[in-house]
């Protein structure tokens, strides 16, 4: 199939829900895409109606995994039958018991065309019992990718390969560990958020964008509202040069456009890639040191 454009918009991102918008545009029809939808039907309808998308009829939507922040039961009442719900095989089983699996769904395991010409490549990281899918999605005719991973655990050397020099890179930067150590939570969750099977701190994020070397942009996403800053998670990205956009938890993010293929832009930063260490443990001019976990 041909495709004219595609693009995302972050439409939420935060512990209260996160929705993201691929609106893929042929000659006869706009597809519309949610990466996972852990906002209700209404205020996702709200929020891609301020973002100025105007087809409401979701024809996928893509899983990460099935925290209530990531799928909405709302949506078993809402979706049309057509509409098919991507998940991990993994998954299911959870899928099952939450009623999701009466909706028309595609258990992944590898690689699978969401439509043709636009090629989605899982990869299962750590995440509480079941694990998250991180995506990486090739957009066959402009020869453009992107990256989406959040609720990763531990940035691995595995995650940042899938990932290499996507155009554009999603990825979550959850957390300060000052503000984290310092915050009221009870020790429990803290070590969950914190202990390789959570999310990834802002120095955890910015490590796997140094090593991942996203060509044109990253979005940082799923920034904590307790224990986290737009300043401080950026602030980790301004010596790059690449724009970063940070997802908002109750508004929609500028669109990004995948249709742009990043060619022109790759040869210095593809040198830069090849400075940094391929190993278990990167180096990044930050002002603390930050590993990258082995598997
Ligand atoms: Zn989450």
């Amino acid at each position: 199939m041909q495709l004219l454009s595609a693009k995302l918009c972050v439409l939420a991102s935060s512990s209260s829900g996160n929705c993201s918008l691929l609106a893929i545009k042929s000659p006869t029809k706009t597809i519309t895409v949610l990466i996972d939808a852990g906002l209700s039907p209404r205020k996702t309808m709200a929020l891609m109606e301020r973002a100025g998308h105007d087809h409401t009829t979701i024809d996928h939507v893509l899983l990460t995994h099935l925290d209530v922040d990531h799928w909405n039961n709302g949506w078993l009442a809402k979706l049309p039958e057509s509409t098919v719900v991507h998940l991990h095989r993994r998954h299911t089983g959870r899928a099952s018991r939450s009623g999701l699996l009466y909706l028309k769904t595609h258990p992944f395991e590898s690689g699978f065309e969401l439509v043709p010409g636009v090629h989605v490549s899982p990869l299962l990281v750590a995440h509480d019992d079941l694990g998250t899918a991180a995506f990486r999605i090739e957009f066959q005719g402009f020869g453009t990718s992107l990256g989406y991973a959040t609720d990763t655990g531990r940035p691995t050397p595995k995650l940042c390969d899938h990932l290499a020099q996507v155009d554009v890179l999603a990825i979550e930067s959850n957390y300060c560990p000052e503000l984290q150590k310092a915050s009221t939570r009870p020790a429990f969750l803290k070590d969950r958020i914190m202990g390789g099977r959570g999310h990834l701190s802002n120095q955890e994020s910015a490590a796997a964008v140094a090593r991942i070397n996203p060509c044109r942009c990253v979005v940082l996403l799923h920034l904590s509202k307790e224990c986290n800053k737009p300043e401080i998670a950026t602030n980790l990205h301004q010596h790059v040069g690449r724009d970063v956009i940070v997802a908002s938890a109750d508004s929609p993010s500028n669109w990004v456009d995948l249709s742009i293929s990043s060619q022109n832009s790759l040869a210095p930063r593809a040198q830069a890639s090849a400075d940094s260490k391929i190993s278990a443990e990167i180096h990044i001019p930050v002002p603390r040191q930050t590993t990258i976990w082995g598997q």
